[in-house]
């Protein structure tokens, strides 16, 4: 199938794409790398009447860091972090998880704030951003705000995004030299979407520990209790897989199958044994 007769307009300036956004309420969408609205348009699940080009502004296409932080911008593809084209904040976490996401035409052009827009549960950024506690950066008609990327989501292609509003950026913690990862994605072929996510990371020195699942029937899931256990100075691997196993008892909101609680637990257990090796 085709999409249905649509209208296109580049704006030059991010003001100009929040305006034009503003006064087409619901007719209009954003479109960054179109990845997956253009797939939604030719399915005609999606129908906007009006496609908003943002993919090519200069200020969402912008990097910046300082001692503590990177800042990337919203059109940064998922093959810039996968080639190091921009700064990793994450020693290697980020673009070990961009090579392994979609195939290498859809990293071209996809980019990370389209992938937290579009709040897919199996997707890797919302859960890597997550586990390194990232936020991001809005600019809607009146204001700017900024959003944590573990509150991002608030269900299955849901977000806290409102009316209006644009992702401008994401910014991202830096992890000390000390710092350790693990990620585990369970796929039954490479390229496709997460059976199974799990994102471990431990910067000891800056008191940042996260285990975060993703590809688990609805937002980023934080293990609190993994949490804790890797926060542990003495990580016993027994305690981990414990700890795992207890918070996936605690997820009563997520109805996992015993099939997909078993992915989950392996992942999340496989990840953090990663960062204890
Ligand atoms: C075959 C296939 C396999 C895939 N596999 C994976 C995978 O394994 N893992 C994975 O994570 N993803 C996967 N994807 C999705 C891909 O990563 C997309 O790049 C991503 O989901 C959307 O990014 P985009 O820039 O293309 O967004 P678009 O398709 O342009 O937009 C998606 C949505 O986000 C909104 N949006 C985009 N940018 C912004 C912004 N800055 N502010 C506010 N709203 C915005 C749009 O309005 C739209 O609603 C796959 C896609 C395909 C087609």
């Amino acid at each position: 199938m085709k999409a249905p007769a649509f209208e296109y307009v580049r704006p030059q300036s991010l003001a100009e794409a929040v305006a034009l956004l503003a006064q087409s309420s619901d007719e209009a969408r954003v479109i960054a790398g179109g990845q997956t609205l253009l797939a939604m348009m030719n399915l005609r699940i999606a129908a906007p009447a009006l496609l908003i080009d943002i993919a090519r502004l200069p200020e969402l296409a912008a990097t910046t860091e300082d001692d503590d932080n990177v800042i990337l911008g919203a059109c940064i593809t998922h093959a810039m972090i996968e080639d190091g084209q921009v700064p990793d904040p994450s020693r290697g976490l980020m673009p070990h998880a961009a090579a392994g996401l979609a195939y290498r035409a859809i990293r071209n052009r996809g980019t990370i704030a389209g992938s937290l827009a579009l709040a897919d549960p199996a997707a890797e950024w919302p859960a890597v951003l997550t586990a390194l506690g990232a936020a991001t950066s809005v600019c809607g008609p009146q204001s700017r705000r900024s959003l944590d990327c573990g509150q991002f989501a608030t269900g299955i292609f849901e977000t806290r995004l409102g009316e209006g509003e644009i992702i401008e950026s994401v910014r991202i913690p830096k992890l000390s030299a000390d710092a350790r990862w693990g990620y585990i994605k369970l796929t039954r072929k490479s390229g496709e979407f997460a059976n199974a996510l799990a994102v471990a990371v431990a910067d000891y020195r800056r008191g940042h520990v996260r285990v975060v699942l993703g590809a688990a029937n609805g937002p980023p899931l934080i293990l609190a209790e993994a949490t804790r256990a890797l926060a542990e100075t003495e990580r016993d691997p027994e305690a981990l897989h414990a700890a795992a196993a207890a918070d996936l008892d605690n997820a009563t909101d997520r109805h996992f199958d015993d099939f997909q609680r078993n992915l989950h637990m392996i992942a999340a257990v496989r990840a953090m044994q990663q960062v204890i090796a």
